[in-house]
């Protein structure tokens, strides 16, 4: 019991004069007063004597199905000799605070994780919102992080970058130890080159490999401020822009086909087939109601590849490339990606365009893509970090109206950096925005 006690509210029942619990339709009120010690005078050494007592109320949330209030019942001490007089030591809550050290650790432990919004945590500890905001931005504080030898650039879309006629933030992590490194209120040119300025020489010159998609302002920011860095791109990315490119050959041949026909509906219903590796070709055949016979995924795929030659030799360029990455060594890539930019441009297939002008403009950054980071014998790639993306527009997402780019920053520094940690202080700074103009507001009125 005492131990229990002790780890709930951080003081031994041995200390403890008082402790009197009220539970209330779910509101446990816990009265303590402590012990009275010998205290003596900071300023002359005397024995203290008693001066009454104060009540503190100091919310104390740290059981999640009801609310707990300690009523603490603070004693005060009095120097008979000089008359300075003094509290004892509050083991409940730093000086000023309504709120319980215990449980602002665990807020803070909480707002480490992107899962949950302002809003949630601040119906979890029974506090207001603006108390939850106050405290992340009075007890995080991030440091300069630096580059990492495995850069990747990638970026996020967000309502906060529109205010600068843009709708990506810029995203940088470390792909080496998937953490953030920075988020760029916009992702242009202007911020990138910014940031990148500001960073130490030796810092840049350190920066190995850069990984990013195909948003030229990354390549070109990268050529100018990491000097000894390899660019590649992404090859998630490449496959994607493919993917879609393959897409609007399949919509485009089926709105040829006659509404209601057996070519209609395959492409219109099984398309599925041609894009994923997921489905087993050769399973057990089902009924199927338009062809009223059974058939496998195998059986359907092969008759969708038969309704039109185009679209046979699209799917085979598709599936050729997809190898080409997912087999291809650094050594061997420049020779294969030669081949495949041939056979592109022999097809002449109009939505594959833009594709193969991709691979002839981001060769090199392509064939980079098969380099090995020696940290982790990864290919270069955002893939890993990619996760981290989703934690962040998730975040976006479930905080409807974040506005404020300098707290999200602060808040996602925090949430995907294991080595940023928080310190509880008695000092509260605010990061709200347009604080001289409320101040100003407030002067007028007086
Ligand atoms: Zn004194």
């Amino acid at each position: 019991m005492n131990n229990l006690i002790n780890d709930m509210f951080n003081i031994s029942m041995d200390d403890t004069g008082k402790f009197e619990t009220v539970n209330n339709d779910g509101f446990v009120s816990v009265t303590i007063r402590l012990k009275r010690k010998m205290l003596y005078c900071p300023h002359c050494g005397t024995k203290m004597v008693s001066n009454g007592i104060s009540t503190k109320k100091i919310n104390h949330k740290v059981l999640s199905d009801r609310n707990m209030l300690i009523v603490y019942e603070a004693n005060r001490y009095r120097c008979r000799k000089c008359n300075h007089s003094e509290y004892e030591k509050n083991p409940f809550a730093l000086k000023g605070f309504s709120q319980s050290i215990l449980m602002m650790n665990q807020l803070m432990i909480d707002l480490h994780d992107p899962c949950f919004n302002y809003t949630m945590l601040s119906e979890k500890y029974n506090m207001s919102i603006n108390e939850v905001i106050l405290y992340l931005d009075s007890f995080v504080t991030i440091p300069h992080i630096p580059l990492p030898c495995n850069l990747g650039i990638d970026e996020i879309h967000s309502s906060m970058a529109k205010r600068r006629n843009v709708s990506y933030l810029g995203v940088l992590t470390d792909n080496d130890s998937f953490s953030l490194v920075e988020i760029l209120p916009s992702r242009n040119k202007t911020d990138l080159n910014n940031y990148l300025s500001f960073v130490p020489r030796k810092e840049r010159e350190a920066v190995r490999y850069v990984t990013i998609d195909m948003w030229l302002p990354y390549k070109e920011m990268a050529q100018k401020w990491l000097p000894n860095c390899i660019i590649a791109v992404d090859p998630f990315h490449v496959i994607e822009h493919l993917t879609k490119d393959f897409d609007r050959i399949r919509i485009r041949i089926m709105n040829h086909c006659i509404y209601g026909s057996n070519a209609y509906y395959l492409l219109k219903t099984w398309h599925k087939l041609l894009y994923s590796d997921r489905c087993r070709l050769d399973g057990e055949p089902r009924y199927d109601h338009v062809f009223r016979c059974r058939l496998n995924y195998g059986d359907i795929k092969k008759m969708l590849l038969e309704i039109s030659d185009e679209l046979r030799i699209a799917y085979d360029l598709k599936e050729a490339y997809r190898d080409f990455n997912s087999r291809c060594n650094y050594e061997t890539a420049e020779k294969e990606l030669n081949d495949l930019i041939y056979t592109f441009a022999k097809v002449r297939i109009k939505e594959y365009e833009e594709f193969l002008q991709i691979m002839v403009n981001w060769k090199k950054e392509i064939i980079n893509s098969f380099i090995r980071s020696q940290a982790t014998g990864n290919r270069l790639s955002n893939a890993k970090s990619e996760a981290m993306n989703n934690d962040i527009g998730s975040n976006i997402r479930i905080s409807r109206g974040l506005s404020n780019f300098t707290r999200f920053r602060k808040r996602m520094l925090y949430c995907h950096n294991d080595r940023l940690f928080y310190s509880l202080t008695g000092k509260l700074t605010s990061l709200k925005r347009n604080l001289k103009k409320k101040d100003d507001d407030k002067e007028k009125k007086k």
